[in-house]
C-alpha cells in the first residue's frame, strides 16, 4: 500500500515535472516569437553594428518599442557579456524589478541568475549575472567600489529623458570613464525627442532612431476645470466602462494613497452595476506595491472583462502595459522641490508638463487607435503647462550627491561636467550641511566621518546618526531606528474598510488587537533586512555593535548628531526628538557655540565656515 502510493507519487511528480518543462518550453518559444514582433527587432543588426562602430550612442524610440527589454539581450546574444556585464539603469525601482523579471522569462532563466536586478537594499544578482537591471542610484554607488566599472562591458543609461538626479550625475561619470576605457560601450536611451541635447553633451554621439508604431489618439478635454480630479477620474473611468467598446483603461495618479482611494471607490461602485455590464478588473501599480501584485498588471485581460490600471508616473514611459486603449489623465504628478534657503525638501503635487501629457496620451495608441481623456481644459493645456519638467538636479537637496562625488575624489564640483548645472546656492547649502555634519572639513575636504558616512546608502543625516552612535555606544538601537525610517510610512497597514479607531474602542483599547491587526509584517521584515545590511556596513566602517537602550539621552544625542545644521527644518517629521540646545555645542563645537543657540535650538548666525568650503 505504502509502496504503491510512493510510486504513484513519484510518477505523478515526474509527470508534473515533464508538464512543467513542456509548459516552460512553450512559454519560452511563445516569448521568443513575441520578441520578434517588437518594433526594435527590425533594427537589431543595424543597432549592433552601430554599437560596434561607436563608443557612445544615443538611442531614441517610442515607449514600448523594446529598448529596455531587448537591447541588453541583443548585446548578450552578440557576445558583449563575455567581456563584462551589461548594466541597464532605470530611474525607478519597480521598473528595474519588473523588466528584469520579464527578461529572465524571455531568456528562460531564473531571475537573479543570468539576469538580475539591484535596487537599494535589495540585490537580486549572483556570480552568474550577465545582464543587470538596476536603479541609476545603485550604479552611482557602484562607482565607490569600482571607479572604472571594470566589470562592465556596456552601460545603458535608460530613460535618460527622466533626468533624475542620479542619471544626471551618471552622465558626468560615465562620460569621464569612457575616455580612459575605450572598450566600454555607452548607450543613452530615451523615449523623447530631445536627443540632440544628449548627443551634444556626449561629444556629438550619433543618434539611433527606432520608429515606433503609433496609432491616432483622440484627445478629449473637460469643458471647465475640475474641482476634484479624484472624483472626476472615477466618473470618467465608469463612463468609459459603460459606454465605450472593449479596451483597457490606464489612469495616471500621483501616489499610493490616491490609488488606494480610487481602487476602493471603484470596487464599491462597480458592485452595483449588474450583470449586463462587463467585469472591471482593478490593477494598482506603485513603488511600494508587493512584488507578487506588481506582475498582475501584465496579465492578459480575460475575455469579456475590462482592466483598469491605476498607476503612478511609472506607466508614463518606464512600463508598457499592452492592451491599453483609453487613458485618463488628471494632469498631476508628485515632484520633489527644494528650497536651498531653508534646506527644506518636499514632495508636492504639481501640474505635469506638456511633454508628460503627450507621453501619457500616447500610451493609448500603441496597439490601435486610442482615446485620451484629459481632466483639464484645452486652455489649461495650452497656457498653464510648462513645456518640460525641470531636471531634478535643479530642484533637490544635493548633500547626498556632493558626499558621493567627494568620496569619488571629485573635489571641484563647480567645474563638474553637468549637463545642466544645479543652482550654486544649492551646492553651497549642501557643502554647508555636510560641514555641519562633520563630513567635510572647513576646506571642503572629506573627513574620516564623511568617508564612513558615504558607505551607507542613506540620507547624510541618517548616516551621520549611525556613525555618531559609535561615540554614544548605541549603534544597535540607532541602526534599528534608521532601518525603520527607511521603510517609511508603510509599517502600519489600515484596511480601508475598517474604521480603526472605533474597532479598537470596541475591543476596549486592546494592545494585542493592534498588534494582530495593524502592523505590516512585510514592512517589518523589510526593516529587518535593511537593518542586517546596515549592521554589515557598520562592520565595514569598523563600528562595533553596542547597545545602550537604557540611556535614551545617548540615543537622542546620536540622532541629534545627524541633525546638525538642518534639524530645524525637520525634514522627516517622524524623527522629531526632544533635544537640548547645549547638546549641539557638545556635538558640533565647530558649528555651534553656546551664544549661537537660543532656547529653541535654532542657530542664530551662520559662522560662515561652511561657505568657505567651496
Ligand atoms: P521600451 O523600453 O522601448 O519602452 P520595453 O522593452 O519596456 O519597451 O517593452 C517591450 C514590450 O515588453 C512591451 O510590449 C511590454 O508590454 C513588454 N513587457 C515589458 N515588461 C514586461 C513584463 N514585466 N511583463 C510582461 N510584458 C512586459
Ligand atoms: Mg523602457
Amino acid at each position: 500500500f505504502v509502496k504503491s502510493s510512493v510510486i504513484e507519487g513519484t510518477q505523478h511528480e515526474e509527470d508534473s515535472d515533464q508538464e512543467d518543462i513542456d509548459e516552460k518550453d512553450m512559454l519560452k518559444r511563445e516569448l521568443q516569437d513575441e520578441r520578434k514582433t517588437l518594433p526594435i527587432y527590425k533594427f537589431r543588426d543595424e543597432l549592433l553594428k552601430a554599437v560596434e562602430e561607436y563608443q557612445v550612442i544615443v538611442i531614441v524610440g517610442e515607449t514600448g518599442s523594446g529598448k529596455t527589454t531587448q537591447i541588453p539581450q541583443y548585446l548578450h546574444e552578440a557576445g558583449y557579456t563575455a567581456k563584462g556585464k551589461v548594466a541597464c539603469t532605470q530611474p525607478r525601482r519597480v521598473a528595474a524589478m519588473s523588466v528584469a523579471a520579464r527578461v529572465s522569462q524571455e531568456m528562460g532563466v531564473k531571475l537573479g541568475h543570468e539576469v538580475g536586478y539591484s535596487i537599494r537594499f535589495e540585490d537580486c544578482t549572483s556570480e552568474k549575472t550577465l545582464i543587470k537591471y538596476m536603479t541609476d542610484g545603485m550604479l552611482l554607488r557602484e562607482f565607490l567600489g569600482e571607479p572604472d566599472l571594470a566589470s562592465y562591458s556596456v552601460v545603458m543609461v535608460d530613460e535618460a529623458h527622466e533626468r533624475t538626479l542620479s542619471t544626471d550625475i551618471l552622465f558626468g561619470l560615465v562620460k569621464d570613464i569612457s575616455r580612459f576605457r575605450p572598450d566600454l560601450k555607452l548607450l543613452i536611451s530615451s523615449a523623447t525627442l530631445d536627443a540632440e541635447k544628449f548627443s551634444d553633451y556626449f561629444d556629438s554621439a550619433p543618434i539611433f532612431k527606432i520608429p515606433g508604431r503609433r496609432y491616432p489618439v483622440e484627445v478629449h478635454y473637460t469643458k471647465a476645470p475640475e474641482a476634484d480630479y479624484i472624483d472626476a477620474a472615477i466618473v470618467t473611468v465608469l463612463q468609459i466602462h459603460v459606454t465605450q467598446p472593449p479596451g483597457d483603461i490606464l489612469v495616471f495618479l500621483t501616489g499610493q494613497e490616491e490609488i488606494e482611494t480610487i481602487d476602493e471607490i471603484l470596487k464599491h461602485r462597480t458592485r452595483g452595476l449588474g450583470t449586463k455590464i462587463a467585469e472591471l478588473l482593478i490593477c494598482p501599480i506603485y513603488a511600494n506595491l508587493p512584488t507578487e501584485l506588481q506582475a498582475k498588471i501584465f496579465e492578459p485581460t480575460p475575455e469579456g472583462a475590462r482592466k483598469v490600471v491605476l498607476a503612478t508616473n511609472i506607466a508614463e514611459t518606464s512600463l508598457t502595459i499592452d492592451g491599453i486603449k483609453y487613458v485618463v489623465d488628471p494632469g498631476f504628478c508628485k515632484i520633489k522641490s527644494y528650497n536651498p534657503r531653508t534646506g527644506m525638501e518636499s514632495l508636492l503635487i504639481n501640474p505635469i508638463s506638456k511633454a508628460s501629457a503627450n507621453q501619457r496620451a500616447g500610451r493609448s495608441g500603441r496597439t490601435g487607435p486610442g482615446k485620451c481623456f484629459r481632466l483639464y481644459t484645452s486652455y489649461n493645456y495650452m497656457h498653464d503647462l510648462e513645456d518640460n519638467t525641470v531636471p531634478e538636479i535643479q530642484r533637490t537637496n544635493l548633500a547626498n550627491v556632493v558626499l558621493t562625488l567627494k568620496s569619488l575624489g571629485i573635489h571641484d564640483l563647480v567645474n563638474f561636467d553637468f549637463m545642466d548645472p544645479p543652482p550654486s546656492e544649492a551646492l553651497l547649502k549642501a557643502l554647508e550641511q555636510l560641514f555641519a555634519l562633520s563630513a567635510l572639513n572647513s576646506r571642503g575636504e572629506l573627513t574620516k566621518t564623511g568617508r564612513r558616512m558615504a558607505e551607507f546608502p542613506l540620507d547624510p543625516m541618517l548616516s551621520k546618526m549611525i556613525v555618531a552612535s559609535e561615540k554614544y555606544k548605541c549603534s544597535d538601537e540607532v541602526i534599528s531606528i534608521a532601518s525603520m525610517l527607511s521603510v517609511g510610512n508603510s509599517i502600519f497597514y489600515r484596511p480601508k474598510d475598517k474604521q480603526v479607531y472605533n474597532s479598537w474602542k470596541e475591543t476596549d483599547y486592546s494592545t494585542q488587537w493592534c498588534y494582530e491587526n495593524y502592523i505590516q509584517v512585510r514592512s517589518m521584515k523589510r526593516a529587518r533586512d535593511i537593518r542586517d545590511q546596515l549592521e554589515g556596513l557598520l562592520e565595514r566602517v569598523e563600528i562595533e555593535i553596542s547597545s545602550n537602550a537604557s540611556d535614551l539621552d545617548a540615543i537622542k544625542k546620536a540622532i541629534t548628531s545627524g541633525k546638525n545644521g538642518s534639524y530645524r527644518t525637520v525634514k522627516n517629521p517622524q524623527t522629531v526628538t526632544e533635544l537640548k540646545p547645549d547638546w549641539l555645542v557638545e556635538i558640533a563645537p565647530h558649528y555651534y557655540q553656546l551664544k549661537d543657540v537660543d532656547d529653541t535650538g535654532t542657530k542664530k548666525l551662520p559662522k560662515g565656515q561652511g561657505r568657505a568650503a567651496l
